[in-house]
């Protein structure tokens, strides 16, 4: 593609018919895409300082909105008088992130946590993504691997600081990735050396992505694993399902699902950007009838709302 691209461009110069003439028909441009049109994405999140913006204000936010229920949990076990306590337990006993349906445990007496996802929530993979642009090609297990490997992913803004400072308040930090587990070294040596907490025989608290203990790509029995012995007050992300399961459906359908959480984005639910990939590509782009079915562009860009 790299030798396609610059050729098809000076032949269209010469042209001068490639692009759609407006006026002259109304069939839309059919100038091919590159497979990985993902230039404007990872230049975003690799320079853009509106993307560094994004993501600290995310875990400002986080800090500012759960510096409180740390403080009731500790006024609900040692405030000076019985209203005080109790009045920190209510507090608290109204604070839980897991979804509805996937709560088992609402004991305030427990533990506090908070999972994350690991990669575009606090791993930066962009250059792997730039490198998949230098070979025009799509994700792939192989070289994902071997990206991994090198252990050199560099923190999303903000997510040290933030997981830092949760750590030091007694918050038990998870990370629930779907990395693989034959990529649960490399990640953890990544994770520590950048700062992260996660302590050596610790790993525990890193939830790989491992069918041999029931743990698919779907989080839902991850997450229920951490609720059972903590209570989980916030839930990081750059994908919905890092907050909820079943959610490989279409838009209307991930909106609908989403609409009882509204209020929690921004309190108990914290979403990082990630224009490169995400449920939200086959949301976008796989739902659709007729010729655009099977071609996830058409789909996509006749999807766009003009008006
Ligand atoms: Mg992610």
């Amino acid at each position: 593609m790299t030798l396609r691209t610059p050729v098809a461009a000076l032949f269209c110069l010469f042209l001068a018919a490639c692009a759609s003439a407006p006026g002259k028909s109304d069939a839309p441009a059919t100038t091919a895409a590159p497979a990985n049109d993902q230039l404007y994405a990872v230049s975003w999140q690799q320079d853009a300082v509106e993307y560094e913006a994004t993501a600290r204000s995310v875990y400002v936010g986080a800090r500012r909105a759960l510096a409180p229920v740390v403080q009731w949990q500790q006024q609900a076990a040692s405030a000076p008088d019985d209203e005080a306590r109790a009045t920190a337990a209510n507090q608290l006993g109204n604070w839980n992130a897991m979804p509805m349906a996937e709560r088992a445990n609402n004991d305030t007496g427990q533990p506090l946590a908070i999972i994350l996802d690991a990669d575009e929530t606090v791993l930066d993979n962009s250059p792997y993504q730039a490198r998949r642009i230098d070979v025009d090609a799509l994700f792939d297990p192989e070289s994902w691997s071997a990206w991994v490997a090198e252990r050199r992913a560099r923190a999303v803004p903000g997510s040290v600081e933030f997981t830092q400072w949760a750590a030091g308040a007694g918050i038990a930090v998870f990370y629930v990735t779907n990395r693989s587990a034959a990529d649960g070294a490399a990640t953890a040596d990544n994770l520590r050396a950048l700062g992260f907490p996660l302590s050596e025989g610790g790993e525990e608290r890193l939830l790989l992505l491992d069918d041999a203990r029931g743990f698919g790509s779907d989080k839902v029995s991850r997450r229920r694993l951490v609720d059972r012995d903590y209570r989980v007050i916030g839930m990081f992300g750059d994908n919905l399902g890092d907050f909820l399961g079943g959610v490989k459906t279409d838009n209307p359908t991930r909106k609908r699902r989403t609409a009882t959480y509204r209020d929690w984005w921004g309190s108990r639910w914290f979403m990082l950007p990630n224009p490169m990939y995400g449920s939200w590509v086959d949301a976008a782009a796989k739902f659709c009838d007729g010729a655009e079915k099977d071609d996830a562009r058409a789909c996509m860009r006749r999807n766009l709302r003009r008006e």
